[in-house]
């Protein structure tokens, strides 16, 4: 089934806190507050492609959603709730703090029809978060999913790595924590140096070293096996491309295919396992990949190819029908 977000954009207006790394103005693209008006005609335009989408939400993402004016976001909600339950409008989403959670506003999200709510946990370290502003504690990231569960909202969790102060096994450990919660979805974002952030000041005096590309690909890629193997679909990989962040992105490490780096990385990894267990350099294999799965298993520029080329293996990929997605089968000629 297809599925789309209408996404509405909530600056940064309803946060009190300012995080290391946060320049949300450039990250959303938009620096105005949505209006009702501005929810119903977004909605309205996506009804016009909807038979082709069949499944739908409407979600406010980029701030903080429940911390916003409480008028202004009963206002948002009274202009999306009406179209909940018709032409394919599955519910509401939105994503907020830990912090920003209690009893009275769930029973409120639950009223207007939000089906999911995302938290921005982004690490379990509770020095990981002191140090990067966060001002919320891993235990509040724990009793606000919790209390999400038990309203039966779709609970979607966010992390981040390459924090400064973090690690990668810190990043692992925030993964297992976050497992453990049972969330539905979870979202990575490696961390990117955005100007006029602390973290700016922080990395232009050599406090802080963002990750690089292939260390936070491969940080990634273990992270996105280890979520798919606990049953939690990773909904996203790396932040979208906007021209605001085009345009005040400093360093670190951003793609515009990060989740194709990261896939494609976890791909050679499996194959190099498996010839390195059971196959002897010299012959020639031939690995069969479903067709969908075909750049996947080549890597960008062939870069998985090669580098199996280059350890000595005669490596030929075929696309078979036959293999399910994300699977491959080796033989040797
Ligand atoms: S809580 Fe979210 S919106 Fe507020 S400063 Fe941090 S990242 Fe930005």
């Amino acid at each position: 089934m297809k599925h789309a977000n209408v996404a509405l954009f909530v600056p940064h207006n309803g946060c009190l806190h300012q995080c290391s790394f946060c320049n949300q103005r450039s990250i959303t693209g938009r620096q105005i507050q949505p209006t009702a008006r501005d929810v119903i005609e977004a909605v309205q335009t996506a009804q016009r492609s909807l038979q082709e989408i069949q499944s739908a939400e409407i979600a406010f993402f980029g701030g903080s959603f429940t911390a916003i004016e409480r008028g202004d976001m009963i206002s948002l909600l009274e202009a999306a709730a009406p179209f909940v339950g018709k032409d394919g409008f599955a519910g509401i989403r939105i994503s907020t703090r830990p912090d920003a959670i209690d009893e009275e506003i769930l029973s409120l999200l639950k009223r207007y029809g939000v089906s999911s709510i995302e938290l921005g946990a982004q690490s379990m370290d509770d020095r990981v978060l002191d140090c990067n502003r966060r001002g919320h504690t891993s235990a509040q990231v724990e009793k606000a999913s919790a209390q999400i569960r038990a309203y039966g909202f779709s609970l979607g969790l966010q992390m981040m790595t390459g924090l400064y102060g973090d690690t990668p096994a810190g990043a692992m450990n925030t993964a297992r924590r976050l497992a453990a919660l049972k969330p539905d979805t979870i979202r990575i974002y490696p961390t990117i140096v955005m100007r006029e952030t602390e973290l700016e000041a922080l990395y232009q005096s050599g406090a802080y070293f963002p990750m690089e590309l292939e260390e936070a690909v491969s940080l990634c890629a273990e992270l996105l096996d280890f979520f798919e193997g606990e049953q939690i679909r990773v909904i996203r990989l790396g932040l979208h491309s906007t021209p605001e962040l085009e345009r005040d992105r400093l360093a670190g490490p951003w793609h515009p295919a990060f989740r194709e780096l990261c896939e494609s990385h976890r791909f050679y990894n499996k194959v190099y396992k498996c010839l390195k267990d059971d196959m002897d350099i010299g012959f020639t294999i031939k690995i069969r990949v479903n067709p969908k799965d075909i750049s996947k298993a080549l890597g960008q520029k062939k870069k998985n190819l090669t580098a199996l080329t280059q350890m000595g293996y005669s490596v030929r990929f075929v696309q078979d029908a036959q293999i399910d997605l994300g699977q491959f089968q080796v033989n040797a000629l």
